[in-house]
């Protein structure tokens, strides 16, 4: 009995107590990365405001030929602006309550908004024939051209003070509801009912069947292609349902490693992503750079991000490092979105190409969490470490694969049932959702507990959002799968990291040989997972 309880009493101990040497202490984001100091960022923050004012007040009526001239000062001012964004998250994550922090960085966004506004506005007047002559710039105009918003105006006014003041009610509604409410599960049904109403309206709305498909295309995805991927995952849920009835094993955990270990074991994880890219991560986690916070402690954000920034060296901050083979997967994952951006600036294409949808975000930060797993798994020194770095490794592409297509599965059959109908009521849902997960759970109870959906707050929060996941995981598959046969891996993919966004994502895939179509891609991930079982028995 005393043993267990001594147990217990250091399980229970705060994280930061455990391991003494872990080396978190010394990594913190060094206060002058972006500024010398806090008076030298108010005062450039405050001449960049007025240069916004002044810039926005002459982009309107800017003749032809200085457009050019000004797109790179609209540029230059963007990409200043971000350095103060930078700043001021990283000021909000190691302190919370920074209210001043906060509402000076909500002012930085807000000068960026006005200065894209009015850019995107002023390059829908340039002619079709005269984009070319824009040079960088010419995809931007393109996009706003194609960005012009297709209601009638009597849509446009029925969705100004109707619809997305309506999904700000929903979404805080859901905010307050209370899981354990007998009431919640009738009330939450509703919300979301409402919700898939106003958002099928909308999307009819602007000649889109619902708001499904309106969501897909503007990812560059499409509805064919999201019921293909589907019809792909469920072909291989038969090693889903095994992965279930396995989990009920779990071996111990490895002792947990320092930040020193942990860094080697990351490094050595991405020799196959080449030189350049393990070094800029070598860089980015030795704590002398000033480029990581791993501090955790009161009053700070509970959070794994990178502090995204065009000019000046990208930084990471997270706090749930605790040595745990868990927690390095996250440094892998988040360390990756900072290399990534730091990529994406190195390659020097302009701002607006280095976003892109969600999905390839993350699916190259998910690829990293597979290749740090599989390598713990395939060179741990004992078979405890091993049996439980494998778990890890399968855990994460069965969750990342299967249960995001169950999500996505769920949501598309959301939207495309309740059009042209009365909104769903709870039972609706409940069946709905029974019949999406159906084909990937070992075992189904005769009724669906109401709470399962209910908790999937992006359903609330952010429609349709989901499908990020699913092609995220078939990105990360996909690369995972390449990585192991192109001996040109290395070069094609910095090639790609350092383009950014300069062209569709089928055309930056293409690049790499991936298809998002291709269901060997997820024949392969379900083979490694059955590979990966087979380890286990051993
Ligand atoms: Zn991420």
């Amino acid at each position: 009995m005393p043993k267990l309880r001594l147990a217990w009493i250091l399980a229970a101990l705060p994280i930061a107590a455990l391991p003494q040497s872990t080396g978190i202490d010394a990594a913190r984001i060094s206060p002058t990365l972006y500024f010398p100091s806090a008076a030298a960022e108010l005062e450039s923050r405050n001449s960049l405001h007025a240069r916004v004012e002044r810039l926005a007040a002459e982009i309107p009526s800017a003749a032809p030929d200085a457009l050019p001239a000004l797109l790179d000062t609209v540029e230059q001012t963007t990409i200043a602006l971000q350095r103060h964004s930078a700043y001021l998250r990283m000021l909000t994550l190691e302190d919370r309550s920074d209210q001043a922090a906060r509402a000076a960085g909500d002012a930085v966004s807000a000068d960026r908004s006005v200065l894209n506004a009015t850019l995107t506005a002023r390059l829908r007047q340039v002619p079709r024939d005269e984009i070319p002559s824009l040079g960088r710039y010419a995809r931007l105009a393109e996009l706003a051209h194609e960005d012009v918003q297709t209601f009638s105006p009597d849509a446009q006014r029925y969705r100004t003070s109707v619809t997305l003041p309506a999904m700000g009610s929903i979404a805080a509604a859901y905010g307050q509801l209370r899981m354990g409410d007998e009431q919640a599960p009738p009330v939450a049904a509703s919300l979301l009912a409402t919700l898939i109403d106003l958002q099928n309206r909308d999307a009819i709305a602007q000649g889109y069947p619902n708001a499904a498909a309106r969501k897909y295309l503007s990812l560059q995805l499409s509805d064919a292609l999201i019921q293909k991927t589907l019809a792909a995952v469920e072909a291989e849920a038969a090693v889903h349902r095994e992965y279930q009835l396995l989990t009920a094993r779990k071996s111990p955990a490895p002792p947990r490693m320092s930040l020193d270990e942990a860094r080697r074991l990351i490094l050595d994880s991405f020799h196959p992503l080449g030189a350049d890219y393990t070094s800029r991560f070598a860089a980015l986690l030795d704590p002398a750079n000033g480029r990581l916070d791993l501090t955790g402690g009161n009053h700070r954000a509970r959070t794994g991000t990178s502090i995204a920034v065009y000019d000046a060296p990208v930084a990471f901050f997270y706090t749930g490092f605790d040595g745990s083979l868990a927690s390095i997967s996250t440094v892998a994952h988040e360390g990756g979105h900072a290399i990534h951006r730091e990529f994406m600036n190195v390659g020097g294409h302009p701002i607006y190409q280095r976003s892109g949808p969600n999905y390839l975000f993350e699916g190259f930060a998910i690829f990293n969490e597979l290749l740090l797993l599989d390598h713990a798994a395939r060179t741990a020194t004992t078979p405890e470490g091993k049996a439980n770095a494998t778990e890890q490794f399968l855990r994460k592409l069965s969750h990342e694969l299967f249960d995001s297509a169950e999500e996505t599965a769920f949501e598309r059959s959301l939207y495309t049932a309740a059009v042209g109908h009365a909104p769903l009521d709870r039972a609706a849902v409940d069946r709905i959702y029974r019949e999406s997960i159906a084909p990937y759970e070992s075992s189904l109870p005769e009724a669906v507990d109401s709470r399962q959906w209910m908790r999937k707050s992006l359903l609330f929060e952010d429609p349709l959002y989901l499908v990020n996941y699913l092609y995220a995981a078939v990105v990360a598959v996909a690369l995972f799968d390449r990585v192991q046969t192109d001996h040109d891996f290395a070069a094609r993919y910095q090639t790609l990291l350092r383009r950014g966004f300069d062209a569709d994502t089928d055309a930056l895939l293409a690049s790499m040989d991936i298809r998002l179509e291709d269901p060997n891609l997820v024949k392969a991930a379900a083979a490694r997972m059955r590979a990966k079982m087979a380890d286990l028995h051993q």
